[in-house]
């Protein structure tokens, strides 16, 4: 307070240096890993970010689907309080009483048998990966031929560690840091025949994100789904499902793969785990399980007591406030509302999603791009991927009225657009600002 006093005598000034002061020396001291938006948040409350200027923003992000239950909830502070005073981390050597509980919890959701705790999405996927790999040694050992490769899906996103970014679409992600992890294939997004043509038992299983998310909100077909359910039950190769965006009562169920119909025999969950805590789980199969024994795979930090209470907590709050059905509820209103904006303006191509795991498709980068600029300027954050993919992953307590609220600035500056792009004279009538 005294410092940010002393540099400026105009309380205006003085919040707006914070932006400017921070990014400056973040721009020293950081890895260029981030291009960030300039926008300096300092605290949340439900659904709202408040800014350095006390500014509110409608938050339809929510950390990237991480902060489920908004900002500055009570189970979630009160969780984090109590557990502090007793225990924050104990090392994986000894026994306390959250992991249990907690597998407790997500295997009955699930459908699994066992859990492994990590810290992130990336490590859950990474633990499934080893786990694939030590599953088809055991099943080689056992007289199964059974190789060494992953197949994954075109657009896909499993992470930034070196294997699970070797199962990631994007080369961007991948090249700079070559050689990944080596024997990935990827076969064509929602392609049967491709699947067939490239399955074998050279591999030791498939990993997909049922509901495509960094890729674009892209649900697979029940078609697809139930297909490689089938080829890796033929060979005893395990169907990985990256539950870590769509997981956790994002779509209405507790996993996108209970809308289809099929089982896995690994679930990777993340990011809403434990409401903003750094959490990771891999579930899996009794039978799956059989191939890790004490030594081969560990963290220091994953499942400690801190992210267990906060996750349980987080549980008991998905389920005493029913917010499962919340999700369906409002994200049924909020998708309809998303296809009427569809029906009103032909630069929408596409309304894609599940629950509150949403996306409206444009038809050009630079629309999504200013969209997104227009949003943020009315205090209304979303977010753009796959360049043309407006993507809504709004916090499970989002209400009716915040929706009417996104829908309605939408709307607005979709309209405004279609009109400048008309007054525009070519060849800059696709010049539409940044
Ligand atoms: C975010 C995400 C990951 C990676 O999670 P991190 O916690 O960032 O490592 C993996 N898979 C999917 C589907 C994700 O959305």
């Amino acid at each position: 307070m005294s410092n940010a006093t002393a540099t400026s005598p105009h309380p205006t000034k003085k919040t707006t240096m914070k932006l400017d002061e921070t990014k400056a020396a973040e721009g020293k001291l950081l890895l260029g890993t981030y291009d960030r938006y300039p926008l300096l948040f300092e605290r949340g409350e439900g659904v709202h970010l408040i800014d350095e200027n006390g500014v509110r923003y409608l938050d339809l992000l929510s950390g990237i689907g991480v902060n489920a239950l908004g900002y500055a909830h009570p189970a979630i502070e009160r969780a984090i309080a109590e557990q502090s005073r007793k225990l924050i981390h104990l090392s994986n050597l000894y026994y306390h009483e959250g992991q249990a509980a907690l597998a407790l919890r997500l295997t009955e959701a699930t459908g699994m048998d066992r859990a492994f705790f990590a810290n992130s999405g990336t490590e859950a996927n990474e633990a499934a990966l080893k786990l694939a790999r030590a599953w088809a040694k055991l099943k080689r050992e056992r007289g199964t031929p059974l190789g060494t490769k992953f197949l994954a899906l075109e657009n896909s996103f499993h992470g930034r560690t070196m294997g699970s970014v070797a199962a990631t679409w994007k080369d961007k992600y991948r090249e700079p840091f070559d050689p990944v992890m080596p024997g990935v294939e990827f076969v064509r997004f929602d392609d049967v025949d491709d699947l067939k043509a490239k399955f074998s038992s050279e591999f030791c299983a498939i990993l997909l994100e049922p509901i495509q998310g960094e890729g674009g909100i892209r649900p697979l077909s029940r078609e697809f789904l139930h297909a490689a359910r089938d080829h890796t039950r033929s060979t005893g190769a395990l169907l990985i499902a990256d539950e870590i965006q769509s997981g956790m009562g994002r779509t209405g169920k507790f996993c996108s793969y209970q809308h289809y119909g099929i089982v896995p025999d690994v679930v990777t969950l993340a990011k809403p785990l434990a409401g903003g805590i750094p959490l990771g789980a891999l579930l899996c199969t009794e039978d799956a399980a059989q191939a890790i024994h004490a030594g081969m795979h560990g963290t220091t930090f994953g499942g400690g007591p801190l992210a267990c209470a906060v996750a349980l907590a987080v549980l008991d709050t998905i389920e005493r406030d029913h917010l499962m059905d919340h999700v369906t509820a409002t994200g049924t209103y909020f998708r309809e509302q998303l296809d009427q904006l569809a029906k009103r303006h032909s630069a929408v191509t596409d309304v894609r999603g599940l629950g509150l795991m949403l996306a409206v498709e444009l038809d050009s980068a630079e629309l999504a791009k200013t969209v997104l600029g227009e949003m943020m300027q009315r205090r209304i954050l979303i977010n753009r991927t796959s360049e043309t993919v407006l993507r809504f992953l709004p916090p499970y307590i989002v209400e009716k009225e915040h929706i009417d609220q996104a829908l309605a600035a939408l709307d607005e500056i979709l309209t405004e657009q279609l009109a400048h792009a008309a007054a525009t004279p070519l060849p800059g009538g696709k010049k539409i600002g940044n």
